[in-house]
């Protein structure tokens, strides 16, 4: 029977390893009988460390001398750390474990003690370490700072144009963008440096080498140079300006002419019956009485579309047969466009009526005249361009006393409707 080195008393087997040592006192304590002793101390026994791999075997007396030589078996530190290490893990202990080893620092050469490197060893200033800006440098841990600061291509720094920040390798790239780089004029004007930015209006109005052209270009001027000159061409040129402008008015003045025309035709009158509005009749009248021959001519209308144009004529204080007690009322037949396709003489019979502008319109009277053109009268022939022919009509139209009667006037105006009728031959 073979027993590990662990020790045996009577009722009992006790499996708390102890030390050699103290073992072999135990010995006496537990076995008084020399004869038990013998036995036992000469049995077989495996090496106490035969689970760590000793190989030892032998009677038990002599397991002692084999523990001071037993690579399994622990020893006090030879530092004197105070740790107990098997004999075959004290050359490891010594060189990586024990905290009382000597050790020198690979970075900064400095000689430590195991457990102060351990504290140095992540502090060391002369290990090299990764910047944490990520920009792949290495540097020493003392001149990460200063690195960070003023070397690293991923640190921040401010463009110096426009002061804004950029990663310190993208500057490059950010100058050729910034609207505050300085730039020179392409033109190679005095202005010789730009902010980018401002370099568009520069070009535009700024730069004096520039070609501008002349305010009078749309008179028809055709000069073009930088802003000297071209102050320069406006004050020597005053004169020929001024004979561009002239004919520029000139030409816009037949457009306004040609355009007022073009109003007038879409405004006119075709319906062949005019209402005229004649209004300030007293002061009118006053006019007339000290202004000899003094006439109100009607807007001018028309018999239809392409017919006759016309136009009527009041003499307020009469003419004629009518002077200083009648009104007299006229038609007058004027050049139109038309009257190269009309017939001639005119031969549509013209009304004349003057409303009686009562309140009750049932018990109102106007007065009417009318008259069939003589076809052998001059005035109903083609009118020629001359537009002051005379008119035909009624100088005794209304005389002034029946004007004072029931409401012709009202408000100091009379309403005086013309009517061209082509329909009727004999008068209303
Ligand atoms: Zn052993
Ligand atoms: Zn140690
Ligand atoms: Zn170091
Ligand atoms: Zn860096
Ligand atoms: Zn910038
Ligand atoms: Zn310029
Ligand atoms: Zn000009």
């Amino acid at each position: 029977m073979a027993y590990y080195g662990t020790v045996l008393c009577s009722t009992s087997i006790c499996v708390q390893p102890v030390s050699p040592s103290r073992r072999a006192e135990l010995h006496f304590m537990i076995y008084p009988d020399p004869d038990s002793e013998k036995a036992i101390m000469g049995s077989v026994v495996y090496c106490i460390h035969h689970k760590e791999g000793c190989k030892w075997t032998g009677e038990l007396r002599k397991l002692k001398a084999h523990l001071n030589t037993c690579k399994h078996d622990a020893v006090p530190c030879t530092n004197k750390c105070g740790a107990q290490i098997p004999r075959v893990l004290m050359e490891d202990h010594l060189k990586y474990t024990c905290p009382q080893r000597r050790a020198r620092c690979e970075f900064c050469g400095k000689d430590f003690t195991g457990h102060t490197l351990e504290n140095h060893t992540g502090s060391c200033g002369f290990e090299p370490v990764y910047c944490e800006n990520k920009c792949g440098m290495k540097v020493q841990r003392r001149h990460l700072t200063q690195h960070k600061a003023a070397e690293c291509s991923k640190r921040l720094v401010p463009c110096r144009y426009c002061s804004k920040e950029f990663v310190a390798d993208t500057l490059q790239v950010h100058h050729t963008k910034c609207g505050r780089f300085p730039v020179t004029c392409p033109n190679h004007c005095d202005a010789s440096i730009l902010a980018r930015e401002d370099l568009d209006l520069h070009l535009k109005d700024q730069c004096p080498i520039l070609g501008i052209c002349c305010p009078f270009k749309e008179a028809g001027c055709r000069f073009k140079g930088n802003r000297f000159a071209l102050e320069k061409h406006v004050d020597d040129n005053t004169k020929q300006h001024l004979m561009l402008m002239c004919t520029v008015v000139t030409k816009q003045q037949h457009q306004i002419v040609s355009l007022k025309s073009a109003l007038s035709r879409l405004s006119l009158n075709y319906s062949g019956t005019l209402i005229w509005k004649i209004t300030d009749y007293t002061s009118k009248l006053n006019d007339a009485k000290t202004k000899e021959g003094m006439e109100l001519v009607s807007p001018p209308f028309y018999t239809s579309q392409y017919g006759y144009k016309l136009q009527a004529s009041v003499f307020l204080n009469g003419n004629g047969a009518g002077e200083s007690s009648h009104i007299s009322a006229y038609i007058k037949i004027l050049p139109g466009e038309y009257d190269a396709l009309l017939r001639w003489p005119f031969s549509h019979s013209v009304s004349f009526t003057l409303f009686d502008q009562s309140n009750v319109p049932e018990k109102a009277c106007n007065i009417v005249e009318s008259f069939m053109p003589d076809p052998t009268w001059k005035n109903f022939q083609r009118p020629s361009k001359e537009p002051d022919s005379l008119g035909f009509g009624f100088p005794r139209f209304v005389s002034h006393e029946m004007l004072k009667k029931r409401h012709f006037l009202k408000d100091d105006t009379m309403f005086i409707r013309v009517k061209v009728d082509p329909s009727k031959i004999v008068a209303v």
